[in-house]
């Protein structure tokens, strides 16, 4: 993990904040220049929260057994994507390797942080093409110079647009495969039945896996999103983030969350419920011509014609989202999985654009 990393971050003396010099319980915390009083209404924002978020760590581990000493928590999993190329790629010089169609952000944080794309399309199927990669590696490997390297690979897993979610047996193989470092994403993991990379962590020094709160604990405003990783590599995300990363009234909410698993988990099955209902419903409309298989809370839509319907969708007042731009996703909508009233609004005016 060494050689993978900046220099400049493998040398990083680390901000240390009042709360990393003090943890306990104090009488009279004079250490942070912060003001005691209180104009909000609450008493838990005019102090810095705990920037390692351990409470929520903790419940991370009670409740979903991620391990709290190779856990870091994020502003969202988006600012740990965004960390993970500024620990690990050279501006102007590192390359990430992504597999389109995929989450679009990891393309505008490569560009942000100046890394060069290399794409190895999933297939039309939208399944992973070993094959492919295992050449485009093996080219790598080959032409590596001291000056540029591939030093990233992400993995959705279910994938950000298809839905679907990859067999963890070729998730291993890719891990096996590259010598840099292999991100998971599992945003949307929850809503799959497939097996957690995390239980990959043993065996790989260079996996890390992404989870957020945004999705199936429906806490998007609040984020909270998490990596898991080796204790080297969560060391490494500790010491450059920014030092109070998460809020406090972020931190208390994902507990509350957390403590809520079993009513979360009825909420899952509901989801679950109508992303079968909806799949059926969407299948026998006529402007619908095939519904993807979908591991997550939304489904890609291939349609007769996607900008036209996606316009007259946005005209009743319905938003979802275009894809036809992405790789092998010609004439597809990406549709968000609502509620059982959002899902029936969406179909009768789907039903109604065939008569329009
Ligand atoms: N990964 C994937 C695949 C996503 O689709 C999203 C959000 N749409 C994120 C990460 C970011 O999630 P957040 O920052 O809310 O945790």
């Amino acid at each position: 993990m060494r050689e993978l990393l900046r220099e400049n971050i493998a040398t990083l003396k680390p901000y240390s904040c009042a709360r990393n010099d003090f943890t306990g319980e104090a009488e009279v915390y004079l250490d942070a220049n912060e003001n005691w009083q209180e104009f909000v209404g609450r008493e838990d924002v005019n102090r810095y929260p705990d920037p390692l978020a351990a409470m929520v760590r903790k419940a991370l581990e009670e409740v979903l057994g991620l391990p709290f000493d190779q856990t870091i928590i994020g502003n969202g999993s988006d600012e740990l994507i965004d960390n993970l190329f500024r620990c690990f790629c050279r501006p102007g010089k590192d390359s990430v390797l992504l597999m389109p169609p995929t989450y679009g952000a990891y393309r505008v944080f490569a560009d942000i942080n100046d890394v060069i794309v290399k794409t190895v399309p999933l297939t039309p199927h939208f399944q992973l093409d070993l094959p492919a990669l295992k050449r485009c590696l093996a080219e790598e490997k080959a032409s590596r110079t001291n000056e540029a390297r591939l030093k990233l690979l992400f993995i959705c897993s279910p994938n950000n647009p298809s839905g679907n979610a990859f067999p963890l047996d070729e998730v291993r193989t890719i891990c096996s495969l590259f010598d840099g470092i292999v991100v998971v994403d599992e945003a949307y993991f929850d809503f799959s039945s497939q097996a957690s990379a995390v239980s990959l962590l043993g065996e790989f020094e260079n996996l890390v896996v992404l989870r957020t709160l945004s999705k199936c604990w429906a806490l998007a405003s609040a984020r909270v999103g998490v990596a898991i990783a080796s204790k080297e590599i969560i060391a490494v995300l500790r010491s450059m983030k920014y030092p109070y990363n998460v809020g406090g009234p972020s931190q208390d909410i994902a507990l509350k969350a957390l403590k809520q698993a079993q009513r979360v988990k009825q909420g899952l099955a509901l989801i679950k419920e109508e992303r079968a209902r909806l799949r059926t419903e969407l299948a026998q409309v006529d402007c619908v011509v095939q519904v993807f298989d979908s591991d997550a809370n939304f489904f890609l839509v291939r349609v007769t014609d996607a900008p036209s319907i996606y316009h007259y969708l946005l005209g009743k007042g319905i938003i979802v989202r275009n894809r036809s731009k992405e790789m092998h996703c010609e004439n597809c909508l990406r549709i968000t999985i609502g509620s059982k009233q959002e899902n029936d609004v969406l179909l009768s005016a789907l039903k109604e654009y065939e008569h329009a």
